[in-house]
């Protein structure tokens, strides 16, 4: 079904500036594969003039859905012919759904998806206290959502303290609105806007007072909206104090590069739940797709949202492709292969591809061609990894092939590397018994197997990007580890 396109095609896309960097092709096409949907999403850049026109054409065009991303979230809002409740409370949509009449339809999945990401770690906001770190773009929807989802008290913290009141303000308001002009019940939203105090939900308060929150509140869900702690500003959070996180149930970081924010690795330690803010990217898309195929009743179960997820966490780390390296023996193989089953991707060896390609083994290669060759065709294929945009697989690479620098530059660019990295006595046990390795045709073996350490040692350690000593790890420590450490 992949990249199949015919008369029946159903095609959706994405309109904002930039889009160049996007991750919702990979969800959606990704999607349609799974659901057996013959559908295409492309991004389009739309400027900021051409938003009205971009609407018109997608329905001259019979588009049947469209995702709208910053900066046409508000401005896209005054063509369409129809607004779902809850994105008119926000004031943002990101989804278009074709209408009946041929319009568009505006729902806000961004908050949809954060709210399906909380629910499955067996969060809800209903009857809780949860606190907003900030007042930006992202923190109004967020308060806006947990008060329409039942929350208690909803804090909004925030560094300008005008700003958390604007959003207290206008966020009490559209709740109320909301209450009084349907009482939501229908969407499955909880009437919140029905509260006679409802200026009281949203409570504006200064970031540097957050020590205020524990006298009203013993335990709170947070909701980290504050660009605080985004690549490369890796090691900061916005609360640096521990004794806050003592206090959070649930934590849920908006930012997803890195997949695990100092936030969340802090609320994680003092024993909260943790989501990170690539799973409101996975479900608002999820939520997306299953409005655009409402009519195939396509619903994405939790394994196939599951089988994305991993996707957009190997693209968000860079390990578009997990990258073995070591010396014989390392155990490269086996926990490749452990690897690829634990992931249910593909495995190469690069030798492998190589011997079937030449139908000849490598020691003949070596005789007949010389190393010369044999190391080009280790970068061809190399090449063809990276401009064929390989993706999800776990190879397995030939010892000498990092050794040339050309091919690390191309290892780069293909995913993470991982260096197996063992001693010299290791290695010797484990193959000492091996009578097909020319390596131990030698006088000492052990000697041989130093030399040849010493020489590609530092060049295995500049290529990777994570290294674990193998020593005293079996094939499947080692395989956990790797998951564990690429967060995967
Ligand atoms: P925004 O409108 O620019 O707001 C930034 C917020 O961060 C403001 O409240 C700002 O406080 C606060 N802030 C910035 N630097 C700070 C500092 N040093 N100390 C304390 N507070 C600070 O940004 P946004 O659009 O809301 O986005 C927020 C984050 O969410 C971004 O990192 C973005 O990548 C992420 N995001 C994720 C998704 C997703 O799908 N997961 C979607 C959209 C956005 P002041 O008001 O005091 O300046």
């Amino acid at each position: 079904m992949q990249n199949y396109t015919d008369g029946y095609t159903r095609t959706c896309g994405l309109i904002g500036n930039p889009v160049k960097h996007t991750l919702s092709p990979l969800i959606h096409n990704a999607l349609a594969e799974m659901a057996g949907v013959n559908l295409v999403y492309v991004p389009f850049e739309v400027e900021h003039a051409a938003v009205q026109d971009a609407v018109k054409g997608a329905r001259a065009l019979d588009i049947l859905g469209l995702n709208v991303t910053i900066p046409h979230k508000s401005a896209v809002i005054p063509f369409l012919d129809d607004i779902d409740p809850l994105a008119k409370g926000i004031g943002a949509v990101n989804t278009l759904v074709r209408t009946p009449e041929g319009g568009f339809k505006g729902y806000n999945t961004d908050m949809t998806g954060l709210y399906r990401a909380i629910r499955e770690e067996g969060v809800d906001f209903a009857g809780e206290a949860v606190v907003i770190l900030g007042a930006g773009g992202v923190a109004r929807p967020a308060a806006f959502l947990s008060a329409s989802k039942g929350a208690r008290k909803v804090y909004v913290l925030n560094r300008t303290f005008e700003k958390a009141e604007a959003v207290a303000d206008e966020v009490n308001k559209a709740v109320y609105d909301m209450g009084r002009e349907d009482k939501c019940t229908e969407d499955g939203l909880s009437a919140a806007g029905e509260a006679a105090d409802y200026d009281k939900i949203i409570v504006p308060m200064k970031l540097e007072d957050y020590k205020k929150l524990y006298e009203l509140e013993d335990r709170f869900i947070v909701l980290q909206c504050t660009s605080v702690g985004l690549f490369p500003d890796v090691n900061s959070t916005v609360i640096e104090d521990e004794e806050f996180y003592t206090h959070i149930i649930a934590a849920m970081d908006m930012i997803y590069r890195p997949l695990e924010t100092k936030f969340l690795k802090m609320a994680g330690a003092a024993g909260a739940k943790t989501v990170s803010g690539l799973k409101m990217l996975l479900y608002q898309g999820v939520d997306a797709f299953e409005l655009w195929n409402s009519d195939l009743d396509v619903k994405i179960s939790k394994e196939q949202a599951d089988e994305v997820y991993k996707s957009l966490v190997m693209e968000v780390t860079g390990a578009t492709n997990i990258i073995l390296e070591g010396f014989m023996g390392c155990g490269k193989t086996t926990v490749s292969e452990i690897l690829a089953d634990k992931l249910e991707i593909e495995l190469i060896d690069t030798d492998e591809v190589i011997v079937d390609t030449e139908k000849r083994s490598v020691n003949e290669i070596f005789a007949n061609e010389g190393e010369q060759y044999f190391r080009d065709l280790e970068t061809e294929l190399l090449r063809t990894i990276v401009e064929d945009h390989w993706r999800e697989t776990v190879i397995s690479l030939g010892g000498g092939l990092p050794l040339r620098e050309e091919n690390r530059e191309l290892l780069r660019r293909a995913g993470k590397v991982v260096y197996l990295r063992t001693s010299p006595e290791t290695v010797f046990a484990r193959i000492k018994d091996d009578t097909t390795r020319p390596l131990l045709q030698t006088g000492d073996p052990l000697v041989r197997i130093k030399e040849l350490q010493d020489e590609r040692r530092e060049i295995y350690e500049q290529a990777a990007d994570i290294i674990i000593d193998t020593d005293d790890l079996t094939p499947e420590e080692i395989a956990c580890e790797i998951v564990r450490q690429l967060g995967l």
